[in-house]
């Protein structure tokens, strides 16, 4: 059963859980997606139900955000643990280059995706990366053709949420690949065009406030967080 977050249902799951359902995925008939949900895209999905349906609709739905942890616990159903989308994905190409599964890159600015599969593969040896797509297309069509003419297990999508979650939904299928992961901005860190935070940061559960200072212009949208929380709070009260 799900953990119900203002209307969005998280897996109850540790990474290394989520890594063994998303292989699972990879080899059942038909297209999988996973989704990676921070509080920033809770907030969206109040406003967005296409966005929610999509959401809800993944066959994995992880929680990404540290504040999507604390809210689970102010609710009074804790989730196991944080499994960042960027962990994840890490987890998942290691055991694919075992596997020897093969992994199509769509998405970010032109030649981010290309430079961030080379990366890839000398980090993972044996990763079969198959192919590699920008994020700034206008029609899905070519580009469904080229993931399905690679015939990839799996495809990273970073095109920011919840475009990513959207275009998986209509998309996924017709790519003909099992598991398709929405990563918002993993390739702009695999390519090493930014940096993740330090880890300090990411054990204190600051990874936010790192992105912040790095990119002040990201706080309109970091202003959700708060406004979660005040839901969260808004929430509880009502379950009381
Ligand atoms: N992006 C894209 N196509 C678009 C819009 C965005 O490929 O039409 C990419 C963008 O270049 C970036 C990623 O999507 O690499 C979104 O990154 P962001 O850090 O905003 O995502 P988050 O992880 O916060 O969802």
């Amino acid at each position: 059963m799900r953990i119900n977050i203002l209307g969005v249902g998280f897996d109850n799951v540790t990474l290394d859980q989520a890594v063994a359902e998303g292989m699972r995925l990879m080899h059942t008939v038909g297209a999988h997606y996973v989704v990676t949900p921070n509080p920033e895209i809770v907030e969206v999905c109040r406003e967005d139900q296409e966005a929610m349906e999509t959401i809800n609709g993944a066959d994995l739905v992880l929680a990404d955000g540290i504040g999507v942890i604390y809210g689970a616990k102010l609710l009074g159903t804790p989730l196991k643990e944080r499994v960042p989308g960027i962990e994840f994905a890490q987890a998942l190409m290691e055991r694919m280059a075992q596997g020897g599964e093969g992994l199509f890159l769509l998405g970010a600015r032109p030649g981010v995706a290309e430079q961030a599969a080379q990366r890839l593969q000398s980090r993972y040896p044996g990763l079969r990366i198959v192919g590699t797509h920008d994020g700034y297309f206008q029609e899905d069509g070519p580009v469904v053709e080229a993931i399905r003419s690679a015939a990839p297990a799996v495809v990273f999508v970073c095109l920011g949420a919840p475009k990513q979650e959207k275009w998986m939904r209509k998309n996924g299928p017709a790519t003909g690949a099992g598991l398709l992961v929405g990563l918002g901005g993993c390739l702009d860190v695999f390519s090493g065009e930014v940096q993740r935070a330090p880890e300090a940061f990411q054990k204190l559960g600051l990874e936010w406030l790192h992105r912040l200072l790095k990119n002040p212009s990201r706080i309109g949208r970091m202003m959700k967080l708060p406004l979660f929380l005040l839901h969260v709070l808004g929430e509880r009260g009502c379950r009381r």
